[in-house]
């Protein structure tokens, strides 16, 4: 009858752990090693290489066939007498038995490794995931700030927007006042469009090339000063109104300054 391989022996060498057919090695350490593993070692030491016995009897090592020939089974007990067979019985199950119970060891031994290798990494994942946990929720919150950052920008950019609009509506209401205003002048005093290259027209007009100034700087009335003749330049002499300047440029100033001496 063929042997299922889950009731074959398995090489005692740690890192061969082959399951056992054929020929092996039996010691009477309750041992036992593949073909190749104890062909070696006993080649080399009369010692288990398992436990380090030293097997130095005649029966310590013996090398038996895992699956013998029925004619091997017909006549390796023929023979002896009922209780030696069942002693040499007894002691063959015994080693067995003891192989299988350590076998379980070693198996409830490699189990205990893995849980506890499990264990371990379950723990290293678990704080990989707090600190990821963390992080993501540092970022959602910087996300957010983010946002709400974005969000009041956008706000402030609007009312900039608004607050440029408003300017372009003053800019071209007063550009549109001082257009009327300059016809207005031309209109009544046409004189004057002829003395636009003179210094003193330059001033004047100088006033209101800057829209942004002051709006009653542009709206303020024209003021006649009184003056002699002796003081008018000869160029002038038809000049009649003497308009106020404030914030005249300084070499408008002297100009005027120039034209209009003081006492
Ligand atoms: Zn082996
Ligand atoms: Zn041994």
């Amino acid at each position: 009858m063929a042997a299922c391989d889950e009731d074959l022996l398995l090489c005692n060498i740690g890192r061969c752990r082959a399951r056992l057919g054929g020929c092996a090695w039996v010691t009477s350490c309750s041992h036992i090693f593949c073909d190749e593993d104890g062909s070696r070692e006993f080649h080399k030491a009369m010692k288990c290489p398992a436990c380090g016995t030293i097997l130095a009897g005649k029966f310590d090592i013996i090398r038996i066939d895992i699956s013998p020939t029925e004619e091997y089974k017909a006549m390796v007990l023929a023979g002896l007498r009922p209780d030696v067979i069942m002693e040499i019985c007894s002691r063959a199950l015994a080693f067995w038995t003891y192989q299988i119970h350590q076998e379980r060891l070693y198996q409830d031994y490699m189990l205990g490794k893995a849980q506890n290798r499990i264990s371990h990494i379950e723990k290293h994942f678990e704080q990989q995931l707090e600190t990821r946990t963390t992080e993501v929720s540092a970022l959602k919150r910087e996300v957010g700030n983010l946002r709400r950052e974005l969000e009041q920008s956008r706000r402030r950019c609007g009312e900039v927007t608004e607050r440029l609009m408003d300017r372009n509506r003053q800019q071209q209401k007063l550009q549109a006042q001082f257009d009327s205003l300059r016809r207005r002048t031309s209109t009544l005093n046409p004189r004057r469009d002829r003395g636009q290259g003179s210094p003193r027209a330059h001033c004047y007009l100088g006033n209101f090339d800057h829209p942004f100034g002051s709006t009653e700087r542009l709206l303020r009335p024209f003021s006649p000063i009184p003056y002699s003749s002796h003081q008018v330049p000869a160029d002038n002499q038809d000049f009649v109104l003497n308009p106020v300047v404030p914030g005249c440029p300084s070499n408008h100033a002297q100009n005027i300054n120039h034209f209009f001496p003081k006492f």
